[in-house]
């Protein structure tokens, strides 16, 4: 009898993620938090130590006709520290593992870290580490980052209680529609070389796909402002699936306002330009790198009149009903996307 097969795709990402940490035990009370959140916290005495690792590969995550390698660099990066700022820490080094096939040179490589090194002395963290080998053809870069934060501080997915106001920073869908604007770009490059890229126009938008930023800016004045956050989780794959993660994690369902969502004015244009709806690239495009927590009602106070923080909706619970009321006042339900990669 042939050996049973069954597709990774029918399972989807967090099915995958659910089953590995399903068949996972934890042996050392240092472990404080395994799979299941941002980064994983580790009781290092008076404060936790954080660990997080992300891979970038090429021709899934990136597309070298339009992604300069100085900007993969500073990515690659990004993504990590944001990881630890979802934590509510601070990220201290990076280890770097690269895998570079002979189709790159000495400059490409380079480039690679000039964008390294240029995030690395922005958000303050050191290189530290890691690992070379040669790739048959792409390019893959993985980073893991390290970092801390005071053990009463460190915020979970899973602290939020019944009634909590759902915050986000920034505005969302943008880099979605940047990598549309970079992809309709590069067709258009294809069929007529002469063509030069139209970017300008679309500048705020590309460079949200290209070069996005860990928002370690929010996350330093809520500590220096002592802001108790119930739970956070930073936003890379797409509003919709990240409030999914949040509910879950903390045992409760969401309630959202669609017109409460942050969506910049360039994003909303190009996304009606692509016939795409402005809400959905905010909810499924993904990539934004903002941040998504949650503060107790008696909280609000403190916030309300913060410029770069939005208000949402609140949770609620009953964790099997996770809804958005439409600018219409429809209620719809919010359905986890991810898995763009399978
Ligand atoms: P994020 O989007 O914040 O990077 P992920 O969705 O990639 O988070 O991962 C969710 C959780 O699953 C994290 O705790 C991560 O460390 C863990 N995880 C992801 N892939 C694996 C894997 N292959 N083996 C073990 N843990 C994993
Ligand atoms: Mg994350």
């Amino acid at each position: 009898m042939a050996a049973e097969r069954t597709e990774i795709a029918g399972l989807g990402e967090f099915g995958l993620i659910d089953r590995i940490k399903s068949s996972t035990t934890i042996q050392n009370l240092t472990s404080l938090k395994g799979i299941g959140d941002d980064a994983a916290v580790i009781d290092i005495g008076t404060e936790n130590l954080l660990v997080s690792t992300d891979m970038l590969l090429e021709g899934i995550h990136f597309d070298l006709s339009y992604m300069p390698l100085q900007h993969l660099g500073y990515k690659a990066v990004a993504v990590n520290v944001s990881d630890i700022a979802a934590m509510n820490g601070k990220p201290e080094q990076i280890v770097i593992g690269l895998a570079i096939s002979n189709r790159f040179s000495l400059e490409a490589v380079d480039m690679l870290y000039e964008g390294i090194q240029a995030a690395c002395k922005n958000y303050k963290v050191d290189l530290v580490g890691g690992d070379t080998t040669s790739s048959a053809s792409g390019l893959v870069i993985s980073v893991t980052v390290i970092g801390r934060a005071a053990k009463d501080k460190t915020v979970l997915r899973s602290g939020a209680k019944a009634n909590d106001i759902i915050c986000v920073t920034g505005d969302l869908g943008a880099a979605y529609i940047g990598l549309q604007v970079l992809e309709r770009e590069k067709e258009v490059f294809q069929t007529n070389p002469e063509m030069q890229p139209d970017l300008e126009k679309y500048e705020y938008l590309v460079g949200r796909q290209l070069k996005p930023e860990a928002r370690m800016d929010v996350i330093h004045e809520l500590i220096e402002k002592n802001i108790p956050l119930t739970s956070m989780i930073d936003i890379s794959d797409g509003l919709a699936s990240e409030l999914l993660h949040l509910g879950k994690s903390s045992g409760l369902g969401i309630k959202i306002f669609e017109d409460k969502i942050p969506i910049d004015s360039l994003t909303y244009d190009t996304s009606v330009e692509f016939k795409i709806d402005p809400t959905t690239a905010a909810l499924n495009g993904g990539e934004d790198y903002e941040l998504l927590f949650t503060i107790k009602p008696s909280d609000f106070e403190l916030l309300k009149n913060h410029p770069d923080i939005h208000f949402i909706g609140h949770t609620h619970n009953n964790p099997n009903q996770n809804v958005m009321i439409s600018k219409i006042g429809t209620v719809v339900p919010i359905q986890a996307q991810g898995w763009k990669h399978f």
